[in-house]
């Protein structure tokens, strides 16, 4: 599958705002948008004037990158949003939350998305007891996830185990640190979901 493999960071800077897509580094002094709050490249400081549709774009870009989907899998989000009942924007970040990948993140079993996708990627999980491998996969209300039992004695979920301790899961999760394991208690509200975003934007951008 295609995937982005430039800078991270970049991203940060290009969107104007934190994406968090680094773990722990964003939390620390070492945070390249914290050093360097502007555009990339070399004519990044010029001052632009954006108009509603620059600032539509952005702000879908910026919902894609956080939870880093592609631009076609990203329209197939929202087009499923946008046949279900209720608000399209939370619609979307609700499909988006509820990926398996998100959701390891969320519990704290990884300290960024692209860790979760890649923990997922390599067969460490199970939903309801099956092993699962699709980082894109959605999780519904009642789901447990787990760290399959072969593999809680590696190196990642030994750090996890004592981490997760102290880590403060969204209300629509619960987790438990001694099992390495955690369950979806109910599809997440918008206002259970941490996001420095405005979905209302998004749909506006796709219904142009
Ligand atoms: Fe973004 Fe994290 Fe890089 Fe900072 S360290 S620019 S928040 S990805």
């Amino acid at each position: 599958m295609a995937r982005y493999t430039e800078s991270v960071c970049r991203l940060c800077r290009r969107e104007g705002a934190k994406l968090f897509l680094k773990g722990s580094r964003c939390y620390s002094k070492k945070c390249a948008f914290e050093r360097r709050p502007t555009p990339p490249g070399q004519h990044g400081v010029r001052r632009r004037k954006v108009g509603d549709y620059g600032l539509q774009l952005r702000e879908k870009q910026k919902v894609r990158r956080t939870y880093s989907v592609l631009e076609r899998q990203f329209r197939n989000y929202f087009d499923a949003a946008d046949a279900r009942p209720g608000m399209t924007g939370e619609n979307l970040l609700r499909l988006l939350e509820l990926r398996l990948d998100n959701a390891v993140y969320r519990m704290g079993f990884a300290p960024s998305r692209a860790a979760a996708r890649q923990l997922v990627n390599h067969g460490h999980f199970a939903v309801n007891g099956r092993p699962t491998n699709v980082s894109s996969y959605q999780l519904k209300a009642g789901d447990r996830v787990e760290v399959r039992e072969s593999h809680r004695e590696r190196e990642p979920f030994k750090v996890a185990k004592e981490t997760l301790r102290s880590h403060q899961a969204p209300e629509w999760l619960s987790i438990d640190a001694a099992k390495l394991s955690g369950s979806v208690l109910d599809q997440p509200r918008r206002d259970q979901m941490p996001l420095d975003l405005n979905e209302q934007l998004v749909v506006e951008y796709y219904s142009r």
